[in-house]
């Protein structure tokens, strides 16, 4: 018999696949979608057969060492999905591979063996022959070792994988003689499945004591005296929510001591985290009882039945205002799919700030629904993994990952907030989940529905295009028309408190509807920990000539720097639009805007919703449950309150600082902060009464504000999509943008290697014909320095796959960068955030 050849990907981060050979007795179960053991340089590594049947191009073949799996874990689409995956994002198949199935599946204490009669009655004679000859002539071979293991088997109803290979002393990963008493039909293997419960169990956390910016500070004031405990701060203010699992401390490079340190200063804390209850305490809030559906919504739904009748594969993109019942075209399109015997996936931002439309899908669709999150134990997620593909649950919510599951026969995946940048993964693979939907879409012929209020502008340029359809809900629902946004100058009227939040005119309004008997929601962007100059004159800030992205000041040297391009100058001491005097480092953060708040209202009810309440005070679902019952006046937070979220008894919506979005150094800022405020105004003015929104900036004349104000997307989009094109090669969608940041210890070492990076990519750009792809760069990242490691980074722009060919390029090449050992690349394609 000739020998069989499989390729395998291997879950490291190393590009292609490689050759094995496949041992007698292991053909079976070496399989397509199969585990397997496999050598791999020194050491042993559970790979991925992605191929069989291949002709080895070398003749240094190493063996299986082990076929891990009885049946296949990953199905054909699934293959492919991968293979596209790691090849557009640059990234290892076998990491992504890894990505698609719950951690949990190499539990063994989920998997039991049971005796067959055959089995028992092979033990009774073996008994027998064994007292009369010392062995058996007839029948299979029964060594010491599968004795001693049909004998455990028999002795018992059932025994789990682990403790037969404890009890009989066979090494973890070894199957042998466990198969061997398969084939001979004496043993059988099967999986325990519990059905997956919605509660998670408790974690115990570290998390940050302090507000955000408070944390930074203090990083500063630690970095030479204590840098330990100054990368730990830092690793805490950029986890989310400013919290690490005490179990992943030790991968986070945080010692238990150092924690005790921090401890000790009051700056982080010891805590139990709760899982996100998803289904008690708040049944029914927000649900309303609906009529027949609007002509649009009709519509919208009969384009996506449509297709999923037809098997058909497609993009939607439903475009509609706050309030315009976009979930109940959801709703109707899952129902769509399941009337014609096919599964649903919905997928999003973050399943637990979006109870609704776990809450909706429940009551819609009862017990046919999974609801996966990060809350669930290792053990539910796999058991949850496990019901799915087995079609106990044709419809799945949830976030990003969720995009990977299982569900036979798909014919419909929702992305709900398609825009939210919360769909990219921040880690290696690091994969867009709406574009992953699409492209599971194609090649299992179903429909994809992308819901949004304000549409990512590659989503609505593919709608212009021809590329998706596009369905609108321009009116809203049961509820007031959109409220009017006022844009308060701040230039013109400078702030009446102590902290410098609030202008008069938000002063009163604040007061007025206190007045009322109505709640106020004041909000923040609070996002990322770039700081900026502004100049409270004119409302002037720098941005880099080359890049037209604001520049970053840094309080060290009192430089402003270009995180794209990388170009330096020294911070201005005076406008250099106006020549005024008077500069601003950034704006208040959430603990001063609330020590604002109670300054001036100090006879109303406040709480503050950011990541540092929400951990400290056990789940935002008591602040947000106390707001939505009226117990609280004011709530005050991030954007995490622009969620989807519904109070009716909001008079006003107040934004205390529009402008620290636009001055973020990212290309995007101008869209994101368009998507926050037009979010923000959909919060008030449901119900009948037409809500109030104050907007308070130094730029009111900007057009990202004025065209939120006025709630223009259309011409919002001609506009940005314009400044996007404009310069050099444009940025996305017009071009693509590939990140790469080199990592390390030592800063010289970091820098040159980045320095070198792009001196390679800028040789390799030079032989590519045009338009040739451009590298901007190196810059140090925003956050230079983390948990000890260097980071520099390397931007490279081009069109149409030219920017993904060069680094894939260089890639290849690595060996002849001659890049030190101790520095490490990441590669980030349409990277959302810089790394
Ligand atoms: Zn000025
Ligand atoms: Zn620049």
């Amino acid at each position: 018999m000739s020998t069989t050849f499989i390729e395998v990907a291997v879950p490291l981060p190393v590009t292609g696949t490689f050759t094995y050979s496949v041992p007698e007795g292991l053909e079976d179960r070496a399989v397509v979608g199969s585990r397997v053991l496999v050598p791999f340089g020194r050491r042993k590594v559970t790979g991925f057969v992605v191929a069989a049947g291949v002709t080895p191009s070398v003749d240094d073949v190493k063996d299986v060492i082990e076929a891990l799996d009885v049946a296949p874990v990953v199905d054909p689409h699934m293959i492919e999905l991968t293979k596209w995956i790691a090849d557009y994002y640059l990234t290892s198949w076998g990491e992504v591979l890894r990505a698609t199935l719950p951690p949990g599946i190499n539990m063994e204490s989920r998997r039991f063996l049971r005796a067959t009669d055959e089995g028992r009655e092979a033990l009774e004679s073996a008994r027998r022959g064994a007292g009369a000859s010392g062995g058996r002539s007839d029948g299979p071979e029964l060594t010491e070792r599968r004795m001693k293991l049909l004998e455990l088997v028999c002795d018992r109803e059932r025994v789990s994988l682990g403790h037969a290979r404890r009890e009989a002393g066979i090494p973890r990963n070894n199957r042998r003689d466990i198969d061997a008493l398969m084939r001979e039909g004496l043993v059988e293997e099967f999986e325990v499945v519990h059905p997956p419960k919605v509660e998670g169990g408790k974690q115990a956390v570290v998390r940050l004591a302090v507000a955000g910016e408070e944390a930074l500070a203090e990083r500063e004031s630690l970095e030479r005296r204590a840098p330990k405990q100054a990368e730990a701060l830092a690793a805490l203010v950029t986890a989310p929510d400013h919290t690490i699992p005490v179990a992943e401390l030790g991968g986070s490079g945080v010692s238990s001591a150092t924690v005790t340190a921090l401890v000790k200063k009051g700056l982080v804390e010891r805590a139990e985290r709760a899982s996100p209850k998803l289904s008690t305490g708040h049944e029914g809030w927000g649900l309303r009882d609906e009529g027949a559906m609007t002509p649009e919504q009709a519509s919208a739904l009969g384009l996506v039945a449509g297709k999923v009748g037809a098997a058909e594969f497609g993009v939607v993109l439903l475009h509609g205002v706050t309030g315009s019942g976009k979930t109940r075209v959801y709703s109707e399109a899952v129902s769509a799919a399941l009337d014609s015997g096919r599964g649903a996936i919905v997928l999003v931002p973050e399943i637990s700030l979006t109870p609704q439309m776990v809450q909706r899908m429940r009551k819609d669709f009862g017990e046919r629904v999974a609801v996966v999150h990060s809350g669930l134990t290792m053990t539910e997620r796999y058991d949850t993994w496990r019901a799915i593909r087995e079609g106990m649950f044709p419809v799945v919510v949830g976030p990003r990952s969720a995009v990977f599951s299982p569900v036979p026969n798909l014919g419909l995946i929702v992305v709900d907030e398609e825009h939210e940048q919360t769909y990219k993964q921040g880690e290696s693979p690091r994969y867009h989940a709406r574009d992953i939907a699409v492209m599971r879409a194609k090649l299992e012929g179903a429909v994809v529905v992308l819901g949004t209020a304000t549409p990512s502008l590659e989503s609505y340029l593919n709608a212009r295009e021809g590329k998706y359809d596009l369905a609108e809900l321009p009116e809203r629902i049961d509820s007031g028309p959109l409220p009017e946004v006022e844009v308060v100058d701040m230039c013109s009227e400078p702030p009446v408190d102590s902290e410098g939040a609030f202008s008069a005119t938000l002063r009163d309004a604040v007061r007025e509807t206190l007045d009322a008997n109505k709640q106020i929601i004041l909000f923040l962007n609070r996002r990322g920990f770039a700081s900026f100059v502004q100049c409270v004159s004119c409302g002037h800030s720098e941005k880099c000539p080359n890049c037209n992205v604001s520049l970053t000041y840094h309080s060290t040297d009192s430089t402003m720097r270009c995180h794209y391009c990388g170009i330096s100058t020294k911070a201005p001491d005076k406008c250099p639009a106006c020549e005024g005097m008077n500069l601003r480092y950034g704006a208040p953060g959430t603990q001063r805007v609330e020590k604002a708040v109670r300054e001036l209202f100090p006879d109303a009810t406040v709480e503050r919703m950011d990541v540092d309440t929400t951990t400290r005070h056990g789940s935002h679902w008591r602040i947000l449950k106390d707001f939505a019952e009226g117990r609280t006046d004011i709530l005050l937070g991030t954007q995490m309150i622009a969620k989807g979220l519904d109070f009716p008894g909001v008079g006003l919506v107040g934004v205390v600082a529009a402008d620290v979005g636009l001055n973020l150094p990212d290309f995007r800022a101008g869209e994101r902060t368009f998507q926050l405020l037009t979010q923000v105004a959909g919060r008030t003015g449901r119900g009948d009464e037409r809500g109030r929104v104050v907007v308070q900036s130094y730029l009111p004349e900007h057009y990202t504000i004025a065209l939120a104000r006025e709630q223009q997307f259309g011409p919002f989009f001609e506009r940005e999509i314009s400044e996007r094109e404009g310069i050099g090669l444009g940025y996305p969608p017009f071009s693509r943008l590939v990140g790469i940041v080199a990592r390390g210890r030592d800063e010289d070492q970091v820098r040159e290697a980045a320095a070198r990076l792009a001196d390679f990519l800028d040789k390799g750009a030079e032989k590519m014909g045009d338009p040739r792809p451009e590298v901007l760069g190196p810059a140090p990242a925003p956050i230079g320095k983390l948990r000890g490691i260097h980071r520099w980074q390397v931007l490279v722009r081009g069109r149409a796959g030219t920017a993904r060919a060069l680094v894939a390029g260089a890639l290849a090449q690595r060996k002849a960068l001659k890049l030190p050992s101790a520095v490490t690349l990441a590669v980030d394609v349409d990277p959302l955030d810089l790394l």
